[in-house]
């Protein structure tokens, strides 16, 4: 293994579970930054801001700024931005993510004969009506584009249970519609990769990317170009490793992300 100038972690199942630290997570961050690396947290969570992630992992022990977190909270403004200036959004989604739509200007509206783009994402309060909205919009009025913050089926909790994401929210968006989602914001497309790499002087041949799942995390560092490092400690096991094609093996497998301890220099 070799050394990085720039580590960039997924957050569950990779840094911690639920409210925990996985083991040697706080040991190995704090070697990096003494050893002058850069550490930068990606989540694909957009049911927090990028602040509540660095108080978050404040809190747990490793001081972190908002600088060094990016999440599918600022990917989607950053894609509306870039893809659907001037559009109206309806949003099925938590109040972060629908906050910093409207920061960024954009207009909310839950008249499916004014929606340009529904947004699927991670939503504990999916309910009928929204369903009803978004179905209007996508079928009935065949105006909208569906698009969505991650493909996530679940989130990885602690003692081996999941809750539910926004993967089940496409699907059921699909589903009911016949619309295909045109574009996932979230990991494995590289868009926050591309964020990270403008708001620092790191390349992407100077980073690793690590997570715990094959087709976000590893896949993500595919789609960059980046190595990347697949850890044990969420979602896939060393099983699931083995039947994965080689196109989509990561460039180290390990335990936990402590055993990068090994290759500071
Ligand atoms: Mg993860």
């Amino acid at each position: 293994m070799r050394s990085y100038e720039g580590y960039i972690f997924d957050l569950d199942g990779t840094i911690y579970l639920g409210e925990t630290l996985l083991p040697g997570a706080r040991e190995l961050i704090e070697a990096l930054r003494a050893s002058g690396k850069r550490t930068i947290f990606l989540s694909n969570n957009p049911t927090k801001s990028p602040q509540d992630y660095a108080d978050k992992l404040t809190r747990l022990g490793i001081p972190t700024s908002i600088d060094d977190v990016i999440n599918t909270v600022v990917a989607t403004v950053e894609w509306l931005q870039k893809n659907a200036s001037g559009k109206k959004i309806f949003a099925i989604a938590e109040s972060p993510l629908i906050d910093a739509i409207k920061g960024a200007g954009f207009e909310i509206t839950e008249d499916p004969e004014q929606i340009d783009i529904v947004i699927a994402s991670f939503d504990r309060d999916f309910h009928w009506r929204k369903f009803q909205i978004a179905f209007d919009a996508l079928w009935y009025y065949k105006r909208a584009t569906l698009i969505a913050t991650n493909p996530d089926q679940f989130c990885p909790m602690p003692g081996g249970r999941g809750e539910v994401d926004t993967g089940p929210v496409i699907a059921a968006l699909e589903a009911c519609t016949g619309v295909k989602c045109e574009a996932n914001v979230g990991k494995p497309n590289k868009l926050m990769i591309d964020l990270v790499m403008q708001k620092s002087n790191l390349s992407v041949k100077d980073c690793v990317m690590v997570g715990d799942r094959l087709y976000t995390d590893i896949a993500m560092g595919h789609a960059a170009g980046m190595d990347s490092a697949l850890v044990f400690t969420g979602e896939t096991t060393p099983e699931i490793l083995a039947g994965a094609s080689d196109s989509d093996r990561p460039t180290y497998a390990l335990n936990n992300i402590y055993e990068l301890i090994s290759a500071i220099s």
